[in-house]
């Protein structure tokens, strides 16, 4: 669970900030399932690896675009600059820091698709699951499981990838559309500013305030600020 107690109420009241708070339970209940998952049947990434993330960049709906922009809002505030001004033409996710160890500087906030990626089944044409194995694990035995042998192979089942998804789908009202990911964060980059541009102004009238949401040097500070303590913007 993220910490977005700090964005302020009237944020919390948005349905952007609803939206974050029902899409971080999501995650919650995903990571755990898939913690579980690899616990339970001993599978886990080779050390280093950040092949996937280097060869992929995902595709996401507004609603991971936001709560990705609000996770770099609050606790990555150097990146803005960089994701703003990203000119990057290389393959794979503009994100990906090859020489860092950690390789995703957004891990906790990363979107749906990073958290499924090799340790989640998918639903057949019967709507029946079955798991692919990454073929960067090692393996002894065959890399897919079909339907019939899932309960065989696995002690514990595998999170379903179309659960999720449709999930997120539904908290995004339906709409399916999905956009590269460099170009989704700078919009919801820019909608979060707006907002607290907004919410800024509505409470001038020295109503209750919390929050830095948008660091000062963040290059996308708003331009209005509560007049009674400069480092609030809600
Ligand atoms: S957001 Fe992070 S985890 Fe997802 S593809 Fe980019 S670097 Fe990898």
């Amino acid at each position: 669970m993220l910490q977005f107690e700090g964005i302020g109420p009237r944020f919390r009241q948005t349905r952007t900030g609803k939206l974050l708070y029902d899409l971080d339970a999501l995650y919650d209940e995903l990571d755990d399932g898939i913690a579980v998952f690899q616990r339970e049947n001993n599978l886990t990434c080779p050390q280093g690896c950040g092949i996937c993330c280097s060869q992929f960049e995902p595709d996401v709906t507004e609603p991971e675009a936001d709560f990705l922009a609000a996770y770099v809002m609050l606790y990555k505030p150097d990146l803005i600059k960089t994701i703003i001004e990203n000119r990057s033409t290389k393959a794979g996710c503009f994100l990906f820091r090859e020489t860092d160890p950690q390789h995703c500087p957004v891990y906790s906030g990363r979107p749906l698709i990073c958290r499924m990626f090799a340790f989640t089944a998918v639903n057949d044409k019967q709507g029946k699951p079955r798991f692919s194995l990454c073929r960067h694990l090692p393996t002894a035995g065959s890399r897919h499981v079909n339907s019939e042998d899932m309960s065989k192979a696995f002690s514990i089942q595998p999170p379903v990838m179309q659960h999720y998804s449709s999930r997120v789908t539904g908290l995004a009202n339906g709409l399916q559309e999905s956009t590269p990911l460099r170009m989704a964060l700078v919009r919801s980059l820019d909608k979060l500013r707006a907002l607290a541009v907004y919410l800024t102004e509505d409470v001038l009238d020295g109503s209750t305030v919390q929050t830095d949401l948008l660091p000062e040097d963040s290059g996308i500070i708003p331009t209005r600020r509560h007049p009674n303590n400069r480092n609030r913007y809600f």
